[in-house]
């Protein structure tokens, strides 16, 4: 963020660290005017308040500073605090991670708004769909109790891009997996914004998701293509469920992998012979370590395969983090376009600079459903897709696109 905004100290990482810290001696240590001459001096006021929650909001939470820093500060973890004071203190938080967000979803069951019966529907047309692209028939199957795996997508997907919860279903089916969706409320949207900016919202929406699991008994929960839902409730969560809400939870890059490795399905490498670049969702992977599944499987079926530099853990942030990617008020496109996603849309033109003429299609495998939104955006503000061809589309698009027995051309190269 520092660099893209071409050294604005304002979005030093250390900046409101800096403020916190002073705040922290002044008003929390009662400092007197030695502690002020040590530590700095500031005093507290509305306007201080308000500028430090307009600073909170200006950091993608993907914690590279901490990773960097020889010490170990991790300035994003005190931008995520200061999120949670302002929201869970004051009030103040962003409308499109609360109202809504997790607001919407703990009423009526998903932030889109979809109830699950609206969600029903659109799966029962999603299936109908993957057997018109594929020729194989797939029913999505729901509620089924003592499953082995309750597959939880973000609901997002199933509006914006249906065909990746619809190749989940040709893939889980394809590989013999017992597997289900919930209809419960929030157990059909594994979105938790509260992990943005709210504890006491993040423990209310993560519990709704251990008691869909609970309900039907399900042996573990895998999380679909989402970056922030696989850290909310692999690892955060862990310290709101305990007992028999402590129920396995497994990222879906890990079971592709075993699916995929294991040859499970029958694929055609040649089929994905296109230039292949992977996004490192910062969730997932840096705040996870879950970085080699997805890579095995992109090594295995995408003969163009070429990674980003840096990559793996030491990614940067697609720019939509931390909520960006779904706010769209005051300059938050503005800023997403200009600062936080040009790092990432740099690394993006150097992993292609060898092809970037626009008859050859290219790739952005990026299996977060956040990190979609914000290219999507990004290369639709750059017209990427128009001048160079450049599409982005999640991990299990791939693999369908490979599967022999689908009929070939499942990955639709339109804009979309
Ligand atoms: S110690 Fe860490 S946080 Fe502080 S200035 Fe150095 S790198 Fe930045
Ligand atoms: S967490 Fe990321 S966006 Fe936030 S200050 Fe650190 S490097 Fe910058």
């Amino acid at each position: 963020m520092f660099e893209a905004s071409g050294g604005n100290e304002l979005y030093r990482p250390t900046f409101r660290s800096e403020i916190v810290r002073r705040l922290y001696f002044k008003s929390v240590k009662h400092g007197g005017a030695l502690s002020a001459w040590q530590h700095g001096d500031i005093d507290i006021n509305w306007p201080l308040v308000a500028r430090l929650a307009e600073l909170a909001y200006r950091c993608n939470l993907c914690r590279r500073c901490a990773q960097t820093c020889p010490i170990g500060a991790d300035n994003g973890l005190v931008a995520h605090e200061l999120r949670k004071l302002l929201s869970q203190e004051l009030g103040i938080n962003a409308k499109e991670c609360h109202d809504n967000g997790s607001v919407l979803q703990l009423k009526v069951g998903s932030s889109t708004g979809m109830s699950s019966l609206v969600v029903k529907d659109n799966i029962e047309f999603i299936d109908e769909d993957m057997m018109d692209r594929t020729g194989i028939k797939v029913e999505t199957p729901w509620d089924v109790e003592g499953a082995d795996v309750l597959l939880i997508h973000n609901a997002g997907e199933i509006l914006a891009w249906p065909e990746n919860p619809g190749a989940f279903a040709l893939i889980l089916s394809a590989a013999g997996i017992k597997w289900t969706l919930s209809s419960e409320l929030a157990g059909y949207d594994s979105i938790n914004y509260g992990l943005w900016y709210d504890d006491a919202q993040f423990a209310r929406v993560a519990i709704k998701h251990a008691q869909a699991a609970k309900k039907l008994g399900v042996k573990k929960i895998v999380l679909g293509e989402c970056g922030h839902a696989h850290k909310a409730l692999s690892v955060i969560a862990d310290r709101v469920l305990t007992g028999d809400l402590n129920i396995p939870r497994e990222s879906s890059m890990t079971l592709l992998r075993d699916i995929v490795m294991n040859g499970r399905l029958t694929l055609d490498p040649s089929r994905n012979a296109f230039p292949v670049t992977l996004h490192d969702p910062c969730n997932l992977v840096r705040l996870m370590g879950v970085v080699e599944p997805q890579r095995e499987i992109v090594r295995k079926i995408c003969p163009e395969f070429r990674e980003m530099e840096p990559h793996g853990v030491d990614n940067y942030c697609c720019g939509g983090g931390s909520g960006f990617a779904i706010m769209s008020g005051n300059n938050f496109q503005d800023w997403r376009f200009h600062v936080s996603g040009r790092k990432k849309m740099e690394q993006v033109l150097n992993a292609f600079a060898d092809c970037m003429d626009p008859s050859i299609n290219k790739y952005i495998c990026a299996p977060c459903s956040n990190c979609k939104g914000q290219f999507r955006d990004m290369l639709a503000y750059y017209d990427l897709w128009n001048k160079n061809r450049i599409l982005y589309g999640g991990l299990v698009e791939l693999i369908v696109n490979c599967m022999v027995d689908a009929k070939p051309g499942f990955i639709d190269w339109e804009w979309h």
